[in-house]
């Protein structure tokens, strides 16, 4: 292989475009007088990275569309509990991926100029549950699962048009960017959208004028969710007329929607009114109160969610509803623990890096849990507290702590005792 800028030799043409070389160029050269211009190379490198990142394109079939179990095992690994969202969650993708090989059948048959009977439709999934339950993880472990573009979007930055915030179409562009901006790619892709509660028709929102963040957002949703085309505009922020788009059909696209719904159990309650005071009794008022309520919420059917604010239309765009429930003291634990990425176990890692050792004691991790109960913001507070717990020891890690071994105790994480008291022997000592 040569490089062809040699001036006194004569200029290449590139054996794939034509075009010959101008002076500053450098065509590669390879056997036989074939040449390659710098723009062929690019598109060349483009194609090959396309295919390594969507090797699923060229061998989906139905045998290699991941099973719901396959999914709820990989789910399995980093969120704890939640059995009813994993397998509604797991079910509705696999779905997502059969929906697509249906899709690409039929545009088959309609080039053919056939017909087909079934027409699947998509089922985009709500789910319901408290803060820090674990609605966006388990978005984002599907997204690493997945071998399709996927984004996470947040439902409070949209406002309707005229106000300042976003457009929803920056969800889709979101996705886009996920899918390297390959529009084909995209449109096959999942979004999650979060705190979709939070646009729902409040009674304090009633009023004359426009609503920041009420049904027009609503609306502007539901035409996604239904399927449209949508004009992104490639830079973000909001559209204006002078501007040149991207064109996406949302048609394909899974919408998964999360929000915490405060106080749809009370709809719940008054709804289920007599029978719910005989649960209630029945239970002899020994049930916990985050057991009661999400128990509550697990009975959710779309009118209590349509009375909660959200629009008929829109519910009806989410026909799969799970709910999550509020994890208890044990779940806390397990999740201190047992998930592939726990956060004692990266703290440990921490101190093998430097040659050290680091325990939690059962009771430790029992109070922080408690600790993290008591905020009130689900498993979200478990790693703020074992951060203000930390802090000491890694600052001190990679100087004073080395060859080491801490145990962190019930005393330590209550206060009554000096971190430093978790420092036990001498690594090698205690050996
Ligand atoms: P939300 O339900 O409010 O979306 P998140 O999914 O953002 O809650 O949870 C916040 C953090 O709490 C996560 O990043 C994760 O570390 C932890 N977490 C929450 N729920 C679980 C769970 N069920 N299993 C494991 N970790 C969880």
């Amino acid at each position: 292989m040569a490089k062809q800028s040699d001036k006194k030799r004569v200029r290449p043409i590139c054996s794939f475009c034509g075009r010959s070389a101008n002076a500053a160029e450098t065509f590669v050269e390879g056997p036989n007088k074939v040449c390659i211009c710098p723009e062929c190379i690019e598109l060349c490198h483009n194609i090959v990275q396309q295919d390594r990142k969507h090797p699923s394109r060229s061998i989906m079939g139905p045998e290699n569309i991941p099973k719901p179990r396959e999914i709820k095992q990989y789910l399995d690994q980093y969120v704890i509990g939640q059995e009813h969202a994993k397998k509604y969650l797991s079910v509705a993708v696999h779905n997502h991926y059969k929906r697509l090989l249906h899709f690409d059948s039929l545009s088959q048959l309609a080039s053919a100029g056939e017909d087909s009977e079934v027409e699947i439709d998509k089922s985009n999934v709500l789910l319901i549950g408290p803060t820090g339950s674990g609605k966006t993880l388990l978005a984002r472990t599907l997204a690493r699962f997945l071998e399709v573009p996927f984004a996470i979007c947040d439902a409070t930055t949209v406002t309707e048009a005229g106000y300042v915030g976003e457009d929803v179409e920056n969800f889709l562009l979101r996705l886009l960017q996920s899918a390297d901006y390959d529009v084909e790619e995209a449109e096959r892709g999942i979004v999650y959208i979060d705190e979709i509660d939070k646009v729902g028709k409040t009674t304090q929102n009633i009023s004359i004028t426009r609503d920041v963040s009420g049904e027009g957002v609503q609306q502007a949703l539901l035409k996604m969710l239904e399927g449209t085309t949508a004009n992104i505009p490639p830079q973000g922020g909001r559209k204006h007329p002078e501007q040149s788009y991207i064109q996406l059909d949302t048609t394909q696209i899974l919408f998964i929607c999360g929000g915490t719904f405060v106080g749809l159990d009370n709809i719940i309650k008054k709804r289920l009114g007599k029978k719910m005071i005989g649960f209630n009794s029945e239970l002899g008022g020994r049930v916990d109160e985050k057991v009661l309520y999400s128990d509550i919420l697990s009975q959710a059917i779309p009118e209590d969610i349509i009375e909660y604010g959200m629009i008929p239309e829109m519910v009806g765009r989410l026909p799969i509803i799970t709910t999550l429930s509020a994890l208890d003291k044990e779940a806390l634990v397990d999740i201190l623990t047992k998930p592939k990425n726990a956060l004692t176990r990266q703290y440990k890692r921490f101190f093998e890096m430097e040659d050290s050792e680091l325990e939690f004691t059962n009771e430790a991790l029992v109070a922080l849990a408690q600790k993290a109960l008591e905020r009130d913001t689900g498993a979200r507070a478990l790693r703020s507290i074992a951060e203000e717990l930390m802090v000491e020891l890694m600052y001190k890690l990679p100087e004073e702590t080395k060859h080491a071994r801490y145990v962190i105790t019930e005393d330590v994480v209550e206060g009554r005792k000096n971190l430093f008291a978790a420092k036990r022997k001498n690594k090698k000592e205690s050996a």
